[in-house]
């Protein structure tokens, strides 16, 4: 039987388990998903006896995303951003993939939205960083916005100047007003609205011609995703980059195509 697993601290109540299991069961393979908390110095430890033990795959959660980066060869892309959340132990030194990249692009692909224009992406944390670079990959224009400004021009920043065809430029959250009104794509990767009936955007800069991805998944429909949906806007919500990016892990690990509907339901039944 092969193991896979999720590091996190806390690792709390994961949805990864049942999505990746069922995905085993669909395919008939023989596998197991566990979660494990190490201690909060503890990733380097962890990823090593990993190793160790046999251990196929891991997924990495807060706070290990870049903690884990010096135990493993992160591929390009996970570089450049600069957090794994995928860990392939299939080669050594393990492969470090940041597939948080590849489940905001395969949610919009989805939802047949096209990667072109302009995107603002909210928020310059871990998922900001994955989407920022994901769509300027594509070749999308796109703005950063943060609450501490600071951190969105050094995102931006290194956005341009690495090995990408899109640019990215940078602003406060008062900007959002004039920014929206001229963007096809928005994602909120802010934690504002998680549990809470709170949107981080002005609801008179949503439109009709928008694509929104909202990366919170709890509530599923969020406070933005409501407001954008009455202006007419395309609506992804947070589970479903959730999901690309655990599909996305699944297939790097199993060298197989993942059953994403299958993987979805149990997903959506356990959220
Ligand atoms: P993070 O690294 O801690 O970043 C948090 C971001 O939220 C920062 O940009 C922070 O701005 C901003 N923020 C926090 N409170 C705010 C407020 N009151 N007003 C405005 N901005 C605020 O977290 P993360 O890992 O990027 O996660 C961000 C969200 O995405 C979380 O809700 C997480 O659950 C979700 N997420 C979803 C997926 C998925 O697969 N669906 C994957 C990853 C993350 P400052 O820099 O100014 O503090």
């Amino acid at each position: 039987m092969n193991v896979y697993g999720l590091i996190g601290n806390p690792v709390g109540h994961s949805l990864s388990p049942p999505m990746h299991e069922a995905g085993y069961d669909a395919l008939g393979i023989d596998a197991k998903y566990v979660t494990f908390e190490p201690p909060k110095d503890g990733a380097v430890a962890a990823v090593e006896s990993a190793a160790t033990l046999g251990v196929r795959g891991l997924n990495v959660t807060i706070p290990f995303k870049e903690d884990v980066l010096s135990a493993v060869d992160p591929d390009p892309l996970a570089a450049r951003i600069g957090a794994v959340n995928t860990i392939d132990f299939s080669t050594d030194p393990p492969t470090g993939y940041n597939t948080d990249a590849a489940g905001v692009i395969r949610s919009f692909e989805h939802h047949g939205v096209t990667l072109s224009g302009r995107a603002v992406v909210v928020g310059a944390g871990g998922a900001g960083r994955a989407a920022a670079f994901a769509l300027a990959d594509e070749g999308v224009a796109v703005t950063i916005i943060n609450r501490t400004e600071s951190k969105a021009q050094k995102l931006a920043t290194a956005v341009t100047e690495s090995d990408t065809i899109g640019n990215a430029t940078a602003g406060g959250l008062d900007s959002l007003d004039t920014v929206v009104p001229d963007t096809d794509i928005l994602i909120n990767a802010t934690s504002v609205g998680m549990k809470e009936d709170r949107s981080p955007i002005p609801q008179a800069a949503l439109h009709g011609d928008l694509a929104v991805l909202d990366a919170v998944y709890s509530p599923l429909e969020t406070r933005l995703l409501r407001e954008a949906s009455e202006a007419g806007a395309t609506t992804i919500d947070g589970a479903w980059m959730l999901l690309f990016q655990g599909v996305e892990a699944f297939e790097r690990w199993t060298d197989e195509s993942a059953p994403v509907d299958a993987m979805n339901e149990a997903l959506r039944a356990n959220l």
